[in-house]
């Protein structure tokens, strides 16, 4: 007997003016794993996202998640924007920052400051509680932003380009936190990319958009060279092919 999909995305499209940004768009997301969402500028990458998030709705199609409309699993979800827009000056420290959140989660006010503490430690950053926001690194703040958007327990962690404006060596560390959390806790995840080696190194699963979906599937067999091409322009196949080479270790080291 075929069960049903953790999240299924049914013939979803999304029009402003007469332009459909995301077009009949179906695919499947199983519960438990890593799908990165590819595709160039534009592409409706991140309109998807907050269609599957329930932020936004579809022209037409709809998405279910257990069975359920998006909003009604909101409280599932954690989200972690692409950019944060917070004053500089924002006088406020991180513990502060993840008490608002704590407090709009309906966190009880004596299991509050543990929690914090907790999550904090979790995704690697334990002593930044004190520190005013405006002090934090790029991975830091990227940090924390996890740590919020993990307070409380999620089933879905969605992340629109989580390491845009962190450096390389940050950037890796963000994905193998990221691949981490999705090991030990089950969380499925759901992120934006514009790098293809991540795909290849930490997703389990892919969608190929450029408002109409071009591949989904396992990243090895979906991401064919037609399909690098048509997103990103026919110089991308060689690259392909050396990601491909560097992926068969990544998965090696994922398996073990
Ligand atoms: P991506 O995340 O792949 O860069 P987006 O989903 O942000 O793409 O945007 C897809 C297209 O939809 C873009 O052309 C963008 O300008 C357009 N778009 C996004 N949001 C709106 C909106 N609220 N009104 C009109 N057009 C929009």
């Amino acid at each position: 007997m075929a069960t049903t999909p953790f999240i299924r995305v049914k013939d979803v499209t999304k029009i402003y003016g007469d332009t459909a940004v995301v077009d009949s768009v179906s695919f499947d997301i199983e519960k438990g794993s890593i799908l990165a969402i590819i595709g160039p500028n534009g592409a409706g990458k991140s309109t998807m996202l907050k269609i599957i998030m329930g932020l936004l709705d579809p022209t037409s199609g709809d998405v279910s998640i257990d069975g359920k409309r998006p909003r009604d699993v909101r409280t599932r979800m954690g989200y972690v924007p692409q950019r944060f827009q917070f004053d500089e000056w924002l006088p406020m420290t991180v513990h502060e920052f993840l008490e608002l959140s704590a407090h709009v989660s309906g966190v009880h006010d004596s299991e509050e400051d543990q929690l914090i503490r907790e999550r904090l430690a979790d995704v690697g950053v334990p002593d930044v509680g004190g520190k005013m926001l405006s002090q934090l690194s790029g991975g830091q703040l990227q940090r924390v932003m996890i740590a919020r958007a993990l307070l409380t327990q999620k089933d879905i962690l969605l992340l629109d380009e989580p390491v845009a404006g962190i450096d390389v060596e940050g950037q890796r560390a963000m994905y193998e936190l990221i691949t981490d959390i999705n090991r030990e806790q089950g969380t499925t995840c759901i992120l934006i990319s514009h790098e293809l080696d991540v795909v290849f190194r930490y997703a389990t699963n892919v969608l190929c958009l450029n408002k109409k979906m071009l591949c989904h599937g396992l990243p090895k067999e979906a991401m064919t060279d037609d399909v690098l091409a048509e997103m990103y322009g026919h110089h991308t196949a060689h690259y392909h092919h050396e990601l491909e080479h560097d992926c068969d270790i990544a998965q090696k080291r994922k398996n073990t």
